[in-house]
C-alpha cells in the first residue's frame, strides 16, 4: 500500500454522468491485484472515496504498459464531482492498492462475471488479467443501453473480443430486457466460478437463487461478490466499513471488499 500524488493522464467523461480516469501510479499498477481499489482525496473531504481498479497497465509483464492504472466512476455526491472536473495533467493525492481481491481456483476454466451498473468496474479488471488462461462469459445489466459502457464492438475494440458479452437493459433498449440475475440461470451450469458486483439487491437475488430447487443453482454459493459499503479510513485502523458475517465481524477495506457470496448475512448489510 502506497500513498502518492499522481498524474492524471486522463479523464473522459464516456457516458452520462460516468467518467474513466487513467492515473500515472507506477507502484500501484505493479501491485494491483483484480478486486482490490484505492482510495483518492477529493478536494478538503477529510474521508478519502474508495473506487475500484478497473484497468492496470503495469511497466513490466509480457505486455508492458504505462504504468498507469484506471478507474471508473459514477458522479454520486460531492466528492465525485470534485473528481470528474479534474483535468489531464492535475495531480491527485492515491492510495493504494488496498483491499483482497478476487480469487480463482486453479482447476478453473468458464468465469461468470455478474456486473449491475458500475459495478462493472472492478470485473473489468478481473477479465483483464484472466482471459489469456480462461473461456469469459460477461453479462452486464443497466437501466437502459445508453448505460451500459461496452458493447461487443468496444470489447473487440480493446483486444476482447474472445468475451462473451451478454447486454441486459431493464427497458429492453439492449440485450434481453430485464435484469442481470434474470439470465444468470441461464449460465450456472457452465460456470465454474462466478463473480459479481452491483448493488446489495442483485446480491440479495442472487442468495435466492442459490437456495432454489435447482441443484445447479447451488453453484451460486462459490460465487465472490465486491462489496462497495460505506468506507471510513479504507485500512482497517477504524470500524466504519466492519459487516457481520457467518464467519464473525469483517473490515470490509481490509478482509474484502471481496467476499463469499454465501458468507455474508445480507439482512444486515448497510450501504
Ligand atoms: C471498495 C469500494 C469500491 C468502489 N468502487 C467504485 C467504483 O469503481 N466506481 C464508482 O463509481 N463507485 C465506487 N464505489 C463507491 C464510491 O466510493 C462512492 O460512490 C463515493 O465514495 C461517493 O462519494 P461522493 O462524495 O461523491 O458522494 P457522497 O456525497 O459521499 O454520497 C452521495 C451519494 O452516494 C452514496 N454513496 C456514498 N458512498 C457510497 C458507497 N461506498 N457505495 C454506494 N453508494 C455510496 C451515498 O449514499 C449518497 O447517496 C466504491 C466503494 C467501495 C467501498
Amino acid at each position: 500500500m502506497k500513498q502518492t500524488l499522481c498524474s492524471i493522464t486522463s479523464n473522459v467523461e464516456v457516458m452520462p454522468g460516468i467518467h474513466l480516469m487513467w492515473i500515472e501510479a507506477p507502484d500501484i499498477a505493479a501491485a494491483a491485484q483484480p478486486g482490490q481499489f484505492i482510495t483518492v482525496r477529493c478536494g478538503d473531504f477529510t474521508l478519502r472515496r474508495p473506487f475500484s481498479i478497473h484497468q492496470s497497465s503495469p511497466l513490466t509483464g509480457e505486455d508492458p504498459g504505462k504504468g498507469e492504472i484506471a478507474i471508473l466512476f459514477k458522479v454520486t455526491g460531492k466528492g465525485t464531482l470534485w473528481l470528474s472536473q479534474r483535468k489531464a495533467g492535475q495531480k491527485i493525492d492515491i492510495l493504494g492498492p488496498l483491499g483482497k481481491g478476487f480469487a480463482i481456483a486453479p482447476k478453473s476454466k468458464n468465469l461468470l462475471l455478474v456486473a449491475g451498473g458500475i459495478g462493472l468496474a472492478p470485473l473489468i479488471f478481473l477479465m483483464q488479467q484472466a482471459l489469456s488462461q480462461h473461456q469469459i462469459t460477461l453479462i452486464h445489466g443497466a437501466s437502459t443501453a445508453a448505460q451500459l459502457h461496452y458493447n461487443n464492438c468496444k470489447l473487440a475494440a480493446i483486444g476482447y473480443q474472445r468475451v462473451q458479452f451478454i447486454p441486459v437493459t431493464e427497458d429492453g433498449s439492449t440485450g434481453q430486457k430485464g435484469k442481470a440475475t434474470d439470465v444468470l440461470p441461464d449460465f450456472l451450469d457452465w460456470a465454474d466460478q462466478i463473480y459479481a458486483c452491483g448493488p446489495v439487491g442483485m446480491y440479495k437475488a442472487m442468495t435466492q437463487m442459490s437456495l432454489g430447487a435447482n441443484r445447479s443453482k447451488l453453484k451460486l454459493r462459490k460465487c465472490q461478490v465486491s462489496l462497495e459499503v460505506r468506507m471510513g479510513c479504507g485500512f482497517g485502523a477504524c470500524y466504519g466499513c466492519t459487516i457481520n458475517t457467518k464467519k464473525g465481524l469483517r473490515h470490509v477495506c481490509r478482509d474484502g471488499p471481496v467476499f463469499e457470496l454465501d458468507d455474508i448475512i445480507w439482512q444486515e448489510v448497510r450501504i
